[in-house]
């Protein structure tokens, strides 16, 4: 919740909070999620009071957050002397996503859903009576109806059918630092992380980078993260590597003694309003769309399921309207 400012995508994150909790009380904890909070600071004392009135609009939402100018070491023992002030958020929650999706997949495979690993979809044609998807390797499945959750190539799926999203990619970052006597308990964000989160312009290709640091169950700790619009590129840039781990390193010092192990890059599915499109996208109401969650569709995955649901016979969810594409049309 901590890097969300109250509104649409902010309640949006509320709801998908509880519902992962659901799951996991439901299916069981397979997939690393833990509430661990999260640590958001700067380093600016000129930032303190924007960080304090961000606490106070979540706790006026519901949401638990603390403002802190002294013992942050409690939480966190490893923070820079340098840093001026602290939100906190204790329900915060990390889990890992591939784990997730493995666990939800096995659930699938026990209730007898057909599956197919590594096929690639060439294409889809709608008409009133269902959907025809035509795979890479020739094969052809009939469908009722089609949900994409193709992230940043579900424009290029549909654009041969004339339905166009506005999903760009924005590439982001990160570095995988190797296990270690450094501890880190909570994710840790610099506040000026929400600003590069929020202040997007795609005709913008310059790259942006805030610190965001998590350890993991197996001890490696994640230090993120950049933000660009480059199109389809996905190689790594060792000199944004570098000043990830410069920001992460002034709010932990300690860091730098860590070697990187790995660093990786991402395509996240940035939509143009920065609200995901969870909706039917055809004339027919046979193909839906579940993309554009930019950095947070781990987050939004069960909010995204609950709503999706809706579509299909389950109670349909108040934010329906705010992620339809039918916003864009006006
Ligand atoms: C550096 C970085 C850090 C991030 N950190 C976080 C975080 O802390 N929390 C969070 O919530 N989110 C985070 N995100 C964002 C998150 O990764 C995305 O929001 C999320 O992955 C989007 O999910 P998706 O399923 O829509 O798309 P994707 O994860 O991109 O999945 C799309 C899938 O569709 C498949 N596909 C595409 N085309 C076809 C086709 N024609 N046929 C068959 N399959 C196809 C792809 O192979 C892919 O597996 C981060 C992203 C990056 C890059």
């Amino acid at each position: 919740m901590s890097d969300k400012s109250p509104g649409e995508l902010f309640d949006l994150m509320r709801d998908s909070l509880a519902l992962w909790q659901e799951m996991v009380d439901h299916l069981g904890n397979h997939c690393e999620y833990d509430e661990k909070g999260s640590t958001v600071v700067t380093l600016q004392s000129g930032a303190a009071g924007r960080l304090k009135s961000h606490v106070r609009d979540h706790t006026a939402n519901g949401i638990k957050a603390e403002f802190l100018t002294d013992g942050f070491a409690s939480l966190e023992p490893e923070l820079s002397p340098d840093v001026a002030a602290v939100g906190w958020w204790p329900q915060d929650t990390q889990v890992q996503p591939m784990r997730a999706c493995f666990q939800i997949a096995q659930h699938l495979k026990r209730q007898g859903v057909a599956h197919r690993l590594y096929d690639s979809v060439a294409g889809l044609a709608a008409n009133a009576a269902g959907v025809d998807i035509r795979l890479a390797n020739g094969d052809r499945i009939a469908a009722g109806r089609v949900v994409l959750c193709t992230g940043v190539w579900t424009a290029g799926l549909l654009a041969p059918l004339g339905i166009h999203i506005p999903v760009i990619p924005r590439k982001g970052q990160l570095c995988v630092l190797e296990r270690g006597p450094v501890a880190i308990r909570t994710k840790i964000a610099d506040f000026a992380y929400n600003e590069t989160v929020e202040n997007a312009d795609p005709s913008d290709s310059a790259v942006q980078t805030a610190a965001i640091i998590e350890g993991t169950r197996s001890g490696t700790i994640l230090c993120g993260s950049s933000r660009c619009f480059a199109g389809f590129d996905l190689s790594l840039d060792d000199a944004v590597l570098a000043r990830i781990m410069a920001d992460c390193i002034r709010l932990v010092p300690s860091l730098a003694a860590r070697r990187i192990i790995r660093g990786y890059a991402g395509l996240r599915p940035y939509s143009i309003d920065g609200l995901p499109i969870i909706a039917s996208v055809d004339e027919h109401g046979r193909i839906f769309t579940a993309t554009g969650h930019e950095g947070t569709g781990h987050g939004l995955a069960a909010v995204t399921g609950r709503i999706m649901a809706g579509y299909f016979g389950g109670t349909t969810h108040s934010l329906a309207v705010a992620v339809s594409p039918a916003r864009f049309a006006s």
